[in-house]
């Protein structure tokens, strides 16, 4: 095939792919085209997930007649006039792409009126060609309907995902706003039903309690941090809320950030925050912040990216420490001082015997003289690098053969033994298994144990969490979970999957909800399987758990009886092995 230039719509579907990619990222482009217009009130409309339907509406200053038809031709915009005002960009569009790129793939209508004008104008485009332009009566301010997305595109339409995860996309783009513009009175309606909505106090608080909740906004801290100018960098200066020590979600995606209000998606600045909790949150736990980092424009390029989703800074290293700082210190200040916890091995949890002897005894070696010392037992038994490559003869695939337990280093592996040499057993992923398989089994039969409390716990889900639970209710249930719709987004927790029966109900609900956001599947079967491993991986004990003997050999025969005792259920190894062989091997005998 030669080389040949594409037909214009062809070329304008091309291009209006790269700006919109789902529903959200066309309610993005309205809502920040209503923020630049000056709205205090912008009110979305979606149905289906945006997939039907999207509108946003606005009492900005309007599109005077004449330009109406303008604004959706590419490269068309009232925000930049030359090269230059690109290095000093103050809204949040600046390219004129983003009509044009919605109009070329839905049927859109936009209606328009500027204040000072007595009538509207109202547009309408389908698949980017002009059907229709008239006057019309409307209140001042832009409407923008854009209907069917991607009707003319059946490649993007199909890649589109369930309702409930697009509306969650969308969620998501409205609720980062109301935080990015607390002065803004943002409105969320999902097929007739208002989902959300911020009071434009102007205040950050209220809009941080009407996003995440009363009992979320309580637990955060404000931030404050300011960088002076230096010889290369103008001033810079982080101001917003991050989370108490106490609040903490399975996933980083709660830490929303913005760069003069304008929200921005930044590896490392994520990382900033992660790292200024550093002892302070569990692994594997993140905490939650909304950040605002205002700067000279100049100091950072906004142009670099199709959504405008990343940022490049001039001086990403002073960014990054003024956000770690800043986030440090409101963390400090609120929290006690972090205690290292150094594991050692403590010469009650550390059992030996001689082989054939499978009672527990007394401590035959000395206590390790402190972290050195275990931390050196621990790296010379290790196998570190080597590969499981010697199964034990004569076993099926992936069994393994029936092991005696020696002891427990770092309070996370159990050392065993069996006939062919020593194995290191991963105490959290050996349990995740055998949890795992009891709880299919249990799925499959009568149902999942559930433990009633005694009192139904009253919860107040954000309306991302609230839309989740609706969508996934049949898999919460089927783990076990009892839950009753108490008006709005509360609920009442009434029993939990007895796996968590010793936790607390309303934060082990949240933590899961969180989980299953993060990549939601729309296949039903898939959802309960993912439900059912956040669930084990919940009840699994712990690394940093101290086992007894006993319980350690009861962890062992359960894991010796499971159908997959080498791999937990999310497909990490429980065990390594290093065979006799290769044990003689390292000591040269
Ligand atoms: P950009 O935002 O990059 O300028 P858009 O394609 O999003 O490009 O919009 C084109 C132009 O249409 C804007 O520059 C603005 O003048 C006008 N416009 C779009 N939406 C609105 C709105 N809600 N209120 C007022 N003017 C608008
Ligand atoms: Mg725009």
């Amino acid at each position: 095939m030669g080389i040949k230039i594409l037909p214009p719509d062809v070329a304008a579907k091309i291009a209006a792919g790269e700006v919109v990619e789902r529903p959200a990222s066309v309610v993005k482009e309205l809502v920040e085209n209503a923020i630049d217009a000056g709205a205090s009130t912008i009110r979305v409309e979606i149905q289906e997930g945006g997939k039907r339907l999207i509108r946003v509406m606005d009492n900005g200053s309007g599109i005077p007649a004449e330009e109406v038809p303008l604004a959706f031709a590419r490269h068309a915009t009232s925000k930049l006039a030359s090269i230059d005002d690109l290095n000093r960009v103050t809204t949040l569009g600046f390219r004129g792409e983003a009509l044009a790129s919605i109009a070329a793939v839905s049927q859109l209508t936009l209606v328009s009126r500027p204040a000072s004008q007595l009538t509207a104008t109202r547009i309408r485009l389908e698949g980017g060609q002009q059907k229709s332009l008239s006057a019309a009566g409307a209140p001042a301010g832009t409407t923008v309907t854009v209907e069917n997305l991607f009707f003319n595109v059946p490649a993007r339409k199909k890649f589109l995902k369930a309702t409930a995860t697009e509306t969650g996309h969308i969620q998501r783009v409205v609720t980062c706003y109301a935080l990015a513009y607390p002065h803004i009175r943002f409105i969320l309606e999902t097929d007739r039903r208002l989902v959300f909505q911020s009071t434009g106090s102007g205040n950050l608080f209220d809009a941080l309690a009407a996003v995440f909740g009363p009992d979320i906004a309580r637990q955060l801290l404000a931030v404050e941090g300011d960088l002076p100018a230096s010889g290369e960098t103008g001033p810079a200066r982080v101001t917003g809320f991050t989370g108490a020590t106490s609040l903490h979600r399975g996933a980083r995606d709660q830490i929303i950030l913005f760069v003069n209000r304008r929200w921005i998606q930044d590896r490392a600045l994520n990382q900033a925050v992660v790292q200024a909790y550093h002892t302070f949150l569990p692994v594997n736990r993140y905490p939650v912040a909304v950040l605002n980092i205002e700067m000279d424009p100049a100091e950072v390029d906004v142009n670099v990216h199709p959504t405008k989703a990343e940022v490049k800074f001039r001086e990403p290293r002073a960014v990054f420490k003024l956000v770690q700082k800043a986030v440090r210190e409101a963390v400090l200040a609120s929290a006690p001082t972090p205690t290292l916890t150094t594991p050692t091995l403590s010469p009650d949890v550390f059992h030996t015997g001689h082989a054939g002897d499978f009672r527990p005894r007394q401590t035959a070696f000395p206590a390790p003289a402190g972290p050195a010392a275990s931390r050196f037992a621990f790296e010379a038994q290790r196998p570190a690098d080597q590969p499981d490559d010697s199964p034990s003869p004569g076993l099926p695939d992936g069994q393994v053969p029936p092991l005696r337990v020696v002891g427990q280093v770092q309070q996370m592996y159990i050392v065993a033994e069996g006939p062919d040499g020593l194995y290191l057993i991963d105490q959290h992923a050996a349990h995740e298994r055998i949890l795992y398989e009891k709880l299919m089994a249990q799925q499959a039969q009568a149902g999942a144990p559930r433990q009633q409390l005694l009192e139904p716990v009253l919860v107040e889900l954000s309306p991302g969490q609230a839309a989740l639970l609706e969508a996934e209710a049949e898999a919460l249930a089927a783990v076990g979970f009892d839950l009753e719709p108490f008006g709005g987004h509360a609920y009442r927790i009434r029993a939990v999957p007895q796996l968590l029966g010793q936790t607390d109900p309303t934060q082990a609900l949240v933590d899961i909800l969180a989980e299953m956001a993060d990549g939601a599947t729309p296949l039903a079967r898939e959802t309960h399987q993912k439900v059912a491993l956040i669930v084990c991986k919940r009840a699994a004990i712990k690394g940093g758990q101290t086992l007894s003997y006993e319980e350690m050999r009861e962890l062992v025969r359960q894991l010796e009886a499971t159908s997959a005792p080498r791999t937990c259920p999310h497909g990490r190894p429980t065990m390594l092995h290093l065979s006799a062989a290769q044990l003689a091997r390292e000591f040269g005998r």
